[in-house]
This record gives C-alpha cells, sequence and structure tokens, in this order.
C-alpha cells in the first residue's frame, strides 16, 4: 500500500493539528477520579461543537463521516499531542458503533447525541466472576415479563460503571440453547435500584473500574440490540471496534513513550556515562524501537485489509498483543535506568519522568489482560489470521 497522505488528507491533517493546538485543554488533573472525568466531559463537549466527536460515524448520526485514513490521522494525531480521552470514551468507540449497526430508528434517535456530547456515559457489562476470556459461558440471566425484562446475576471490572447511564448488557436469555446462541444484548439504565456498582481498586491506587451487582433490574424490550438470541454477534461487533480502534492511537502514545525513555536514558548517569551508552540498556531502547516500526506497519496492514472489507477484522488483535508488550516493557526498562531509585516514588533525582513510570510500570500490568488476554489474541490469530487448526 502506498504510505503517504493524499493532498486532501494532508489538509485533514493540518486542520485536526491547528484545532488541537489551538484548543488543547493542557494536561489533565492530579487529583482524583472525579476531577479527571469533569475534565473530560468538558474535553469532549469542546471536541463535539467543533465536530470531532465520533468522527467515524455517518454524518446522519451526528458524527463527521471521516474515512478510516482521517480516522486514523485524527487518532495519530490527538495522541502525538497527548490530548485527554473523550469523558464517553466507550460509548464513542463501543456503544455508539454497535447501536449504528444492529440498532432500530429509534434506538438510533434515542441513544446517539447524549453518547456524543457526554451527557450519558456509558459502561460495557461483559465479563462477569466466571467469564471473561470465555465470555459466552456468562451467567446473568434475563427473563422475559410482559413488555419487560427481569435481570439477575453480576459483571466484574466494569470500567467507569460508576460515572454511566447506560450499560452494554449481554445476558443470558435460553439457557437451553448452545451457548453463544442463547445470549441477547441489552442497554441497561444504570439508574434503578436493581443495579449496584462498587468500585474495584487497582494496583495502581485507582478505582477506574466496578462489580455491578444486579438483582431483578428491568430493561425494557425496547432496549434490545438485533435480535433475541443473537447477542454474541453483536457483542463481537463491539469487540472488534473497541480493538481496531487502539492502533493508531497506541501508535502515537508509544512512540511519545519512547521519546522520554530516550530522555531518561541520554539523562540518567551510570558507570560513568548515561544509560543510553551503556551497550545492554543501548540494545533493548533499539529493540523497542524496532518493534514499535513493526507495530506501525502493521496497522497500516490491518487498515488497508478493513478498507477492503468494510469491517474491522482479527488483525486488530495483533496490534492490541504488540501494544501491550511493548508498553510494558518500556516501563520496564525506564525503571531498571533508574535503578536503585526506582522504588521511590519520585523516581531518580535526574529523571525526567518524577514518578510517572512508576504509575506507569504499574498500570501497564492490565495491558495484556483488559480488551482480551494476549493469549486469547495469540489464540485468535493463530486461527483466524494464520489460518492454523483449531484447538476445539
Ligand atoms: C483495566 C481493565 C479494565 C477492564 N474493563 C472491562 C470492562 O469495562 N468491561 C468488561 O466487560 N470487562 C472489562 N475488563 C475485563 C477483561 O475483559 C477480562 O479481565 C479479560 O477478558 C480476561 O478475563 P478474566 O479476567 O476472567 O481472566 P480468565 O479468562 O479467567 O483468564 C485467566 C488466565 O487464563 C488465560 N486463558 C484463559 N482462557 C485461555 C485459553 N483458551 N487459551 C489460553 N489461555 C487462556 C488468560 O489469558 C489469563 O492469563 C477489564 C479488565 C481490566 C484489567
Amino acid at each position: 500500500m502506498d504510505l503517504s497522505l493524499s493532498p486532501s488528507e494532508q489538509e485533514f491533517r493540518d486542520e485536526v493539528r491547528t484545532w488541537l493546538e489551538e484548543n488543547h485543554p493542557g494536561p489533565e488533573p492530579e487529583a482524583g477520579l472525579e476531577e479527571v472525568m469533569a475534565f473530560r466531559r468538558d474535553w469532549q463537549r469542546k471536541m463535539h461543537a467543533a465536530g470531532w466527536a465520533g468522527i467515524s460515524w455517518p454524518k446522519e448520526y451526528g458524527g463527521r463521516g471521516a474515512t478510516m485514513i482521517e480516522q486514523a490521522i485524527f487518532v495519530s494525531e490527538a495522541s502525538r499531542q497527548e490530548a485527554p480521552s473523550p469523558a464517553n470514551v466507550l460509548g464513542l468507540a463501543m456503544g455508539g458503533p454497535v447501536v449504528i449497526a444492529h440498532g432500530t430508528d429509534e434506538q438510533k434517535q434515542r441513544y446517539l447525541e447524549p453518547i456524543l456530547t457526554a451527557e450519558e456515559i456509558w459502561c460495557q457489562g461483559f465479563s462477569e466472576p466466571e467469564s471473561g476470556s470465555d465470555l459466552a459461558s456468562l451467567k446473568t440471566k434475563a427473563v422475559k415479563d410482559g413488555d419487560e425484562w427481569v435481570v439477575t446475576g453480576q459483571k466484574v471490572w466494569t470500567t467507569f460503571a460508576q460515572y454511566a447511564k447506560w450499560c452494554m448488557l449481554v445476558a443470558r436469555t435460553d439457557p437451553d440453547a448452545p451457548k453463544h446462541k442463547g445470549l441477547t444484548y441489552f442497554l441497561m439504565d444504570m439508574e434503578q435500584e436493581g443495579v449496584q456498582v462498587r468500585p474495584l481498586v487497582q494496583i495502581t491506587g485507582e478505582g477506574e473500574f466496578n462489580e455491578i451487582f444486579i438483582e431483578e433490574a428491568r430493561i425494557p424490550d425496547s432496549n434490545v440490540v438485533g435480535e433475541v438470541g443473537d447477542g454474541w454477534a453483536v457483542a463481537i461487533t463491539t469487540l472488534m471496534n473497541e480493538r481496531a480502534g487502539l492502533a493508531f492511537g497506541a501508535i502515537a502514545q508509544i512512540s511519545n513513550s519512547l521519546k522520554r525513555l530516550g530522555d531518561l536514558a541520554g539523562e540518567t548517569r551510570i558507570n560513568g556515562g548515561t544509560a543510553a551508552e551503556d551497550p545492554v540498556f543501548r540494545q533493548r531502547l533499539a529493540q523497542l524501537h524496532i518493534e514499535a516500526e513493526t507495530m506501525r506497519l502493521n496497522a497500516y496492514r490491518g487498515l488497508t485489509k478493513t478498507m477492503q472489507s468494510g469491517i474491522p477484522g482479527p488483525e486488530g488483535s495483533l496490534g492490541k498483543w504488540q501494544w501491550a508488550d511493548i508498553n510494558q516493557r518500556i516501563a520496564e526498562l525506564a525503571l531498571d535506568i533508574e535503578g536503585a531509585y526506582a522504588p521511590l516514588d519520585r523516581g531518580a533525582e535526574n529523571a525526567v519522568a518524577n514518578g510517572a513510570w512508576q504509575y506507569g510500570f504499574l498500570r501497564s500490568r492490565a495491558n495484556s489482560i483488559e480488551g482480551g488476554t494476549t493469549d486469547i489474541l495469540k489464540n485468535i490469530i493463530a486461527e483466524r489470521v494464520l489460518g492454523l487448526p483449531r484447538l476445539r
């Protein structure tokens, strides 16, 4: 494929770049998650007002109708300039696209606009205490009662459920059907008595994700997305969108981290020189740059395939695996360079990171679990990209 931008794509990139330079709200507040969410809501409103929220969504649904290349350009630029994340990241990346692909006209009318404006935050209620990788084994059940469904069960690791108005919930509606067939995809109102949210504290000390206890919660029939019993297909659309959306932002984020890591290596003195001159650190740094470049080229390959087929394919799994692996190794190398100073929260005195590497090291442990574990991604790549025999 031709990796250079066409004149109109260059024009688009310049427009994005200039808008971000002029409107970037600065770094996120360092206080708690509440302040961060309020900051991100303001940022998303600003993006929406200028037509940059949901840029991949069709214009008729309030998006920008951007091409896949333009989306990649936008995400790259936003990550390169370290623009904050919008507040409704799950609604924009997954909820909206799923409603657009599988929703009724009434659902599109009702749900899409408040996702774009961050008025209604969305969360993803898929994982359960005993169903993560093997999602289709989930047990939360929904039973029809007149024109409503009564839902009982438990979800876990639900990111931003404490702020969410709507939950993309997959529940079992037919216990007798084969496990992939008996599931239905619902939009559950989080603001009801039958839904209790309890934050879980992560290794970083933050409570980004939650447990959700559901006790006879009510969902109207009109909130089923797709057909009853067809929830697995709708859930797959959600997961493909999640992985496809990651690639180009991840590349820019890795590139920013590598630049900082290079600065750290250049400024940290060891063995009478700098870490950047040390042959072992130098080799590890170079290896990470090489792998980041292969990740970039693979992302273009995935983009080409998606442009040809129209839907994000299993190649997105490769980018997610590479990103998790590189991100974790960048943080590990940073702490190795800081050496004996690494366990101190501030970082080494001559380090440029000042505690950020310590946070990054702890947060990156989740990268190979969230959005599908690396083991599962390897299985997908083996079976669906390389065409190797299936295990079962
Ligand atoms: C930060 C974070 C945010 C998250 N946010 C959400 C969210 O918003 N919504 C949501 O629904 N979920 C969320 N999750 C949950 C996430 O999707 C699951 O943790 C993940 O799918 C793994 O499931 P599990 O934790 O049950 O592990 P398990 O599936 O029990 O896996 C345990 C181990 O066994 C391995 N394993 C399992 N099956 C296989 C196999 N077939 N082959 C090889 N190895 C295997 C896994 O790789 C893993 O190492 C989040 C997780 C994290 C860490």
